[in-house]
């Protein structure tokens, strides 16, 4: 009989968001610092027999979604080795990919071929300056470009990333949402999380990571009712923790992914980062090292039990582990691509 993976919150835990490389073509300033990080040696990476072997126990676990995730997953070799992979483990229902949009283009009709119907694009403005800003030399007509093809393709969900930076203003909040009126697209924009190692002196000099928003959540909402009434969706749409409006008569949705402690309680993901460690929390230090398991020759059923043992550990809320606290402040110790955002 198949096994459940049930935290001690009664959490059950279906959904992985794994990180094949920690490798990106951008350096987006809430992210990487600019000069990038120190790069895993690639011996240090999973290769694909391992991610395989890795989720084979998962689903065996119950995990049943998976979202493909880095750094870029798209910059790793073979990437539609490994999600025919995936696809092809029992157990394994849904696999998506979030991606910085930039090399997505060409990739497109073989990530539809290979079983890809749900992507997530990274866009933090429609502003082509303001985008090479916040992503360190990112070209947005790219991103623009492949997002049309994701729709004209029919991927079921095309779902857009925008973090609000310090950069974010009345404009951008203005543009994306009639981006959300215009497309059958999901625009959903993101509490920025601050994250401790990021030169933060240099990102608020740049006004870019500041926490002094010029334009927060509820600024958004008024800006929505420019273009309408909206109304809640009740239904869920994925499975993360953004919460969706729809504006009446528009063609896409607008969702919120607000940091609070509150989306903790209904968790329901690990990480696998891409040197091969489960991760509980975003916010937790705590991981185990899955890599050296497997290559120390540990078998499948004593790993599964590592596992079942290991999920009693995640945090009941990010604010619950003291580790993730800088100063006073609520902070990832980690930069988001080595851990999977
Ligand atoms: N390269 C891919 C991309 O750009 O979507 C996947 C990796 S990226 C780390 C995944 C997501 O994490 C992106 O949507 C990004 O905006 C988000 N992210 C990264 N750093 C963040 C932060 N400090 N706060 C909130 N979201 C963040």
């Amino acid at each position: 009989m198949k096994e459940k993976l049930i935290d001690n919150y009664n959490r059950k835990i279906d959904y992985l968001r794994l990180s094949v490389t920690d490798r990106c073509n951008l350096r987006c300033t809430y992210c990487m610092p600019e000069r990038g990080i120190k790069l895993l040696d690639r011996r240090e990476l999973l290769t694909f027999e391992e991610i395989l072997r890795v989720v084979r126990i998962l689903s065996e676990l119950g995990i049943k979604k998976i979202r493909l995730t880095g750094g870029e997953p798209l910059l790793r070799d073979n990437i539609l080795d490994l999600i025919e992979g995936i696809r092809n483990i029992t157990g394994i229902e849904d696999i998506s990919l979030t991606t910085n949009g930039t090399l997505l283009g060409k990739f497109l009709k073989d990530l539809y071929s290979a079983g890809i119907r749900r992507i997530n694009i990274s866009m933090d403005s429609l502003d082509p300056e303001k985008y090479r800003r916040i992503t360190r030399g990112g070209d947005l007509s790219k991103v623009l470009e492949a997002i049309e093809s994701s729709i004209e393709m029919g991927f079921e969900s095309v779902k857009i990333n925008a973090v609000l930076t310090g950069l974010f203003d009345r404009k951008d909040s203005l543009e994306f949402i009639k981006f959300a009126v215009e497309k059958p697209v999901s625009v959903r924009f993101i509490e920025m999380i601050p994250i401790s190692g990021l030169n933060f002196v240099e990102c608020t000099r740049n006004q870019i990571n500041t926490g002094r928003l010029k334009v927060g959540i509820s600024d958004i909402f008024k800006s929505m009712n420019k273009f309408g009434k909206y109304h809640k969706i009740k239904e869920p749409l994925g499975f993360g923790p953004a919460v969706y409006y729809r504006i009446n008569g528009s063609k896409g949705k607008i969702g919120f992914i607000i940091n609070k402690r509150e989306s903790c309680y209904y968790c329901n993901r690990i990480r696998l980062t891409s040197k091969g460690s489960i991760k509980l929390c975003l916010f937790s230090g705590l991981e185990i090292d899955i890599k050296k398991e497997i290559r120390d020759g540990t078998d499948n059923e004593r790993i599964k039990k590592l596992i079942k043992s290991f999920i009693k550990r995640k945090p009941k809320d990010r604010n619950s582990n003291m580790k993730c606290k800088v100063g006073s402040d609520l902070k990832i110790a980690s930069f988001m691509n080595k851990i999977g955002g």
